[in-house]
C-alpha cells in the first residue's frame, strides 16, 4: 500500500462502540478506506507521561481506564499484537530528535487507542504501539513529537492519533442536541486552520481559537491532533474527513494529513 496518511479521529465515549451515530459509522467504514498498514503507532489523550514513552508489550493488554459505564464495556477485549520492533524504532526516531525515550513493556492500550481500532480493524491482526502524551501541555513539543516520527508512514505504519476535536463534559447535552454555538465556533476554526495547513494558529490555539479553553478545558485531547500534522512532515495541511457532533460539545471531526486533493473515500471526504 501507498504510505498511509497519519490521521487525527475523535474518539468519544467508550460506548460509542455500539451505538448507531455517524462517526462510529465513519470509523467503521476508515479502516478499509486506509487500508492495512504493516503496524499502527497511536497517540492517545489518555496516556500522559513526562517523557515519551512507547508500549512495548508483545501482547497488550485492553485497559478499561473509565468509571461509571455499563459492565459489557469492562468485558471488551482488543487483541492486537505489540510490535516491540516499532517501539524501538520509535523511540530511536525521537531519540534523534532529542527526546527521552522510554520504552515500557508492561502498558496494555487505553481506550483512546483500542475504541476507534475496534471499529476500524475489527479483526485485531494489526500491530500496535502506543505512544504517550506529555504532562506540559505544550504544543511545540508534540509537533515536535510528530514530526520526528515522519519516516514512519514510508515504512508502512499508520500514526493514528486519538483525541477529541473539542472536548467538553462538563457542559455536554443530550446525545443528539445540537451542537453549541461556542463548540461549533472552535470547531469552524479548527477544520479552517488545519485544511490552510497554518501551524502557528495550532500551536497558539489558546490564544488564538475562539474559547479554546472552554472547548478544551485541559489540553490532552487537543495535543494528539499535533503529533499527526508533524507526522505529515513540514508544510502538509490536513482534511477533514469527518465532522459531526455528540452530546452538543463534543466535536467528533476527523482529520487525514498530507493527502492533497486525494480522496479516501471515493467521494467528497468532508460530511
Ligand atoms: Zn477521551
Amino acid at each position: 500500500m501507498d504510505a498511509p496518511p497519519p490521521l487525527f479521529v475523535s474518539h468519544g465515549p467508550p460506548t460509542l462502540i455500539d451505538e448507531a451515530v455517524a462517526c462510529r459509522d465513519f470509523l467503521a467504514t476508515l479502516g478499509r478506506a486506509i487500508g492495512t498498514p504493516r503496524a499502527i503507532l497511536c497517540v492517545s489523550a489518555h496516556w500522559e507521561t513526562d517523557a515519551p514513552r512507547l508500549g512495548a508489550a508483545a501482547r497488550p493488554e485492553t485497559i478499561h481506564d473509565f468509571f461509571g459505564f455499563p459492565d459489557a464495556l469492562y468485558r471488551l477485549r482488543y487483541a492486537a499484537p505489540g510490535s516491540p520492533d516499532l517501539a524501538r524504532r520509535a523511540a530511536e526516531l525521537l531519540g534523534a530528535a532529542g527526546f527521552e525515550a522510554a520504552l515500557d513493556t508492561a502498558r496494555g492500550l487505553d481506550h483512546g487507542a483500542w475504541a476507534p481500532l475496534m471499529l476500524m480493524y475489527p479483526a485485531a491482526d494489526i500491530p500496535v504501539v502506543q505512544l504517550s502524551i506529555g504532562r506540559d501541555g505544550d504544543p511545540a513539543r508534540h509537533l515536535a513529537l510528530g514530526r520526528a516520527l515522519a519516516p514512519l508512514p514510508a515504512e508502512g505504519v499508520l500514526v493514528l492519533a486519538s483525541g477529541n476535536a473539542t472536548h467538553n463534559l462538563a457542559e455536554r447535552g443530550r446525545r443528539d442536541e445540537p451542537a453549541r454555538g461556542w463548540a461549533r465556533a472552535f470547531d469552524d476554526w479548527l477544520v479552517r486552520a488545519v485544511e490552510a495547513g497554518r501551524v502557528d494558529e495550532l500551536l497558539d490555539y489558546l490564544d488564538r481559537a475562539p474559547e479554546a479553553r472552554r472547548n478544551h478545558p485541559t489540553p490532552d485531547h487537543y495535543l494528539p491532533l499535533l503529533a499527526a500534522l508533524g507526522a505529515a512532515g513540514e508544510g502538509a495541511r490536513g482534511r477533514r474527513i469527518h465532522a459531526s457532533f455528540l452530546y452538543a460539545t463534543l466535536s467528533m471531526a476527523a482529520f487525514a494529513f498530507g493527502v492533497g486533493d486525494k480522496s479516501l473515500f471515493g467521494v467528497a471526504d468532508s460530511g
